[in-house]
């Protein structure tokens, strides 16, 4: 029960306590006692309807009893409805009940308006066995009816109950409508049920009403078969902006950035105006792809809903994930009203940016302004402290975070905790913490060590952790090339021999390396070893340009592979075509003066590439971000933002 619940079951209050001491009329002589109760009998139904329009439920209820006592019919159909609506913004299901009784005692129940609402608010507090009551005992159930009872079952996860209350409703010869198949097709959680729904909109003949089609948009791609979303979208005739934002947000959603930025261009183009919920999906997909000039197109749009604070917070997500701070920061400082997602969004940033300094100033700033940390804004706190080696800072936080935030640490918190213990070194502490961590440690936590044990070059623990993460996840194939190499040094060619079959056995194949990065308006994909591109042969000669200006300065291809994820067999010249490698010297070739080089990158970068960027970035002046699955390298002057441990 919530707090305006509880208040209503308690004392009525001190306007209701003058109402109740009228009750026993007094006499007076000037006026006949009639008169008086008639006069007095007005001024209560005033206050009813004066209560229960206005609230509070408590006086309206008080008022109501009184009438009801006096034998007084004065609540209409439209009193009651305002009453049920009182009852649903304070969350008061007692007071709901009663006017339920009174509904049904005041002969009203049949208005169907009133019983929908009825049904309607039952659902809303999840009081289903009620509502369910209550649909039995209706003497008409029209169509509204029906979809209420059916949307309520679907949204308390009661999906196979409301698919057979459909087949009832058809059985009890009514037909479904656009908005009872808009509920029941969003129910379909397979694909044969999809179907078979999919099926009946088209018998019913509504397959292409807006929000039908929507529905079924969103419900093909949340069963995973986005082809057959995209096919609805390209039946539909009139593209409602409904409909776009579905096949758009559901792209965006499965990862597929490309298809819903191309379409979001479509709708643009289309003349379609795009709402915030397409917008968010857009800035999503950009920030996905890391594709920040479409993002900053994205932008455009959204200055017409400047206090939007789910798109602000998306547009800070976008900026920061694709690295660029300084449009982050702006939009952070004119954002006109922030909550913890802005916040933790900037920390992080700003964090994973190798600005560790700033984002624990920042986070000193929103604990001055009275906002709440919550569990992400605590990670990219402790990101921070883990990166710019601020031990005693990082363990204050994290031993001190439930009692000062009640945030309980989890796996993010106890991963930043072993980075924090592995970039100092202390890889038999780190081992140790892993050990006495309350659950149990998920692979993340054990490539965080092996990460320490490379930088460390601790080969025992860096075995230790790569058997635990074959454990976990037995297709590494990075690890089990790692663990493998580690034997092989160690001599133990049996053990080699074992991963070797193991590997062979299993069918495990290692994930290309690929970078990829905008030039122009085109994407442009580099795959390790790949010599496809249709500019290789200028690739290479930068590429032997850059090497060997960078070779003056005292660059040698690391080809030490003992923790490295690489077979013996790939030595110096499979590094040099290493995605990034290759990504770099092709923006070498198409940059422009004074914009920094942008690449992703699916892979952890290699220790050779690092050291490659770090170069290039000095004896070529240019800036240079890469952005791996963790974090990103700002490469600037001969030096990395990750400051050489990631
Ligand atoms: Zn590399
Ligand atoms: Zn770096």
């Amino acid at each position: 029960m919530n707090r305006i619940a509880r208040n209503f079951t308690s004392k009525p209050s001190s306007r209701a306590r003058l109402l109740l001491r009228t009750q026993p009329i007094p006499s007076s002589p000037l006026f006949s006692s009639q008169t008086l109760a008639l006069n007095q009998n007005q001024s209560i139904v005033q206050s009813f309807t004066r209560f229960s329009l206005h609230g509070p439920l408590s006086d309206a209820m008080t008022a109501l009893e009184i009438l009801h006592s006096r034998g007084l019919r004065a609540a209409d159909p439209v009193d009651y409805l305002h009453l049920i609506k009182l009852c649903l913004s304070d969350g008061a299901t007692d007071a709901g009940r009663r006017i339920h009784s009174h509904l049904a005692s005041s002969g009203y129940l049949p208005v169907l308006f009133l019983s929908n609402s009825l049904l309607g608010m039952y659902v809303r507090f999840g009081l289903v066995d009620d509502a369910r009551q209550m649909f039995d005992s209706l003497p008409f159930r029209n169509v509204v009816s029906w979809t209420t009872m059916i949307s309520a079952l679907i949204d308390i996860d009661l999906q196979s109950d409301a698919l057979y209350f459909f087949v009832l409703m058809q059985r009890d010869g009514i037909r479904p409508n656009m908005f009872t198949f808009s509920s029941i097709i969003r129910a379909c959680n397979t694909l044969s049920t999809l179907w078979a729904m999919h099926c009946c909109s088209i018998n019913h003949g509504l397959e292409f009403d807006d929000f039908v089609g929507s529905s079924l948009i969103d419900a093909y791609f949340k069963c995973g078969d986005s082809e057959s979303g995209r096919l609805v979208f390209d039946e539909m005739i009139t593209g409602d902006p409904v409909v776009w934002n579905s096949v758009i947000g559901g792209f965006a959603q499965t990862g597929n950035g490309h298809e819903a930025l191309k379409l979001f261009r479509q709708m643009k183009r289309a003349g379609f105006l795009a709402k915030q919920a397409t917008l968010t999906s857009a800035l999503r997909a950009c920030t996905g792809m890391v594709f920040l000039e479409m993002g900053q197109q994205v932008h455009v749009h959204l200055l017409k809903y400047k206090s939007d604070l789910i798109l602000n917070n998306a547009l800070l997500d976008m900026y920061c994930k694709c690295g660029s701070l300084e449009e982050a920061e702006y939009n952070f400082r004119r954002m006109p009203e922030k909550d913890v997602i802005s916040w933790s969004t900037m920390i992080s940033g700003l964090a994973q940016n190798g600005r560790s300094l700033e984002a624990l100033r920042l986070f000193d700033l929103m604990k001055a302004e009275g906002a709440n940390p919550n569990y992400i804004t605590m990670v990219g706190v402790l990101f921070a402290c883990s990166h710019a080696g601020l031990i005693e800072n990082a363990w204050h936080y994290f031993r001190s975070m439930k009692r000062l935030f009640d945030i309980e640490p989890g796996s993010e918190h106890y991963g930043c905790m072993v980075d924090l213990l592995g970039r100092a070194g202390k890889l038999e502490e780190a081992v140790e913490f892993i050990h006495e961590m309350e659950f149990k440690p998920d692979a993340i936590i054990w490539r965080t060590l092996l990460g320490a044990c490379r930088v460390h070059k601790n080969v025992n623990f860096a075995a230790y952790a790569a058997q635990e993460i074959l454990k976990l996840e037995p297709e590494d194939e990075g690890t089990c090339i790692l663990l493998s190499n580690i034997y092989a040094d160690a001599k133990q060619w049996s053990d080699v021999e074992q991963m070797r079959k193991m590997m062979r056995d299993r069918g495990i194949r290692k994930e290309p390396g690929r970078s990829w990065m905008d030039v122009g308006k085109e994407t442009h994909v580099f795959i390790a070893g790949d010599f496809s591109n249709a500019q290789m042969e200028g690739i290479n000669r930068e590429l032997e340009r850059l090497i060997s200006r960078i070779s003056r300065m005292g660059y040698v291809p690391d080809t030490e592979f003992v923790l490295h994820d690489l077979g013996r067999e790939q030595k110096e010249e499979s590094l040099r075509y290493h995605s990034e490698k290759m990504a770099i010297a092709f923006g070498m070739m198409n940059s422009t003066e004074g914009k920094p080089i942008r690449i992703m990158k699916n892979l952890r970068i290699c220790g050779d590439c690092h050291e490659f960027a770090k170069l290039v970035s000095r004896t070529e002046g240019k800036v240079i971000v890469i952005r791996d699955p963790v974090r990103f390298h700002h490469f600037k002057v001969g030096a990395c933002s990750c400051g050489d441990y990631w």
